[in-house]
């Protein structure tokens, strides 16, 4: 598999948030709530240093709900503020706005007493592509204000989103890019779609799906493709047996491989096996 890591645009993205930090006075760390430590830059903490921020495990509608609320409490309880919400298909407002107070509080009472009183929260929102920054935006501009999609290095001039009373959000988010030194955060990157779908082969990334399938979901893999499998099978095995009911051949009745892997890949994407959480607090992750 090959392994990227983007020096030269890390040390880019880092300089430009680093600028966008000295404006805010709290942090959104956005991440996909399926793969919430994957989906994280592991030099976040280090760019942000001490400034508060509120970690949003964002796509909850994606993810399986009770392992959501397990990441929650694995967060709380090493003292991160975390919310999960879905930007897409429900109201985030106040849930963002409280966290943000919640993260502030103890600034904000440490300038009241050195006389320094500021009404409203400035806030930057942050996170690597594609784990939903700009819908996060727009939901909470609620008027398109900014484009979804990823553009790094696109620079226009900043503004600031009025969030609910006291909360006021840079438009533009910051962007910090994947790393995926271990095989396996390239591979949930890949199936989430944090990532492009040249950048790990995807028969790597279909073989990933489908064991995790095995293992987690297989009444509803079986169910999906209407195929009694082998639990104990060949997981090569599957990709024959997926093209053959699907009639899935090329010229000299060939299984078409290519279309059963990106078949494979669009179902998890799309939701065919349900919601889908990838990874839990306790699995070791470096
Ligand atoms: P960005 O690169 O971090 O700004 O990500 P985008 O805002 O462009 O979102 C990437 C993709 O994820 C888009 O197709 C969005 O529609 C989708 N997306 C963002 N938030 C959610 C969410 O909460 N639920 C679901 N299902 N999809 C989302």
């Amino acid at each position: 598999m090959v392994i990227q890591w983007f020096p030269g645009h890390m040390a880019k993205a880092r300089r430009e948030v680093s600028e966008q930090l000295k404006k805010v006075d709290v942090v959104f760390e956005i991440v996909d709530a399926r793969i919430p430590e994957s989906s994280r830059n592991p030099m976040m903490e280090d760019i942000i240093k001490h400034k508060p921020k509120v970690l949003i495990l964002n796509k909850s509608d994606l993810a399986e709900r009770d392992k959501t609320k397990q990441w929650i409490r694995h967060y709380e309880s090493q003292g991160i503020i975390a919310i999960e919400i879905d930007s897409i298909h429900s109201q985030i407002t106040s849930a963002i706005e409280q966290a943000a107070k919640r993260a502030t509080t103890n600034i904000f009472e440490r300038n009241e007493k050195k006389g320094i009183h500021k009404e409203t929260i400035r806030a930057l929102i942050l996170g690597i592509p594609n784990v939903g920054k700009s819908t996060v935006i727009n939901t909470l501009a609620k008027k398109g204000a900014a484009k979804t999609g990823n553009k790094p290095g696109v620079t226009k001039a900043q503004q600031w989103i009025n969030v609910g009373k006291s909360l006021q959000l840079l438009d533009t988010p910051g962007i910090l890019w994947p790393k995926f030194e271990r095989e396996d955060i390239g591979l949930k990157l890949s199936l989430t779609g944090a990532i492009k779908d040249d950048i790990i082969h995807l028969d790597e990334v279909a073989i990933f799906a489908l064991n995790y399938l095995i293992e987690h979901k297989y009444e509803t893999l079986c169910e999906h493709y209407k195929i009694d499998f082998d639990r104990d099978g060949e997981v090569i095995d599957y990709f024959d047996q997926i093209g053959i009911k699907r009639g899935m051949k090329m010229k000299g009745n060939e299984i078409n491989y290519e279309l059963v892997i990106e078949t494979i890949i669009r179902d998890v994407r799309n939701k065919k096996f349900g919601p889908i959480t990838l990874e839990l607090p306790n699995d070791e992750l470096s």
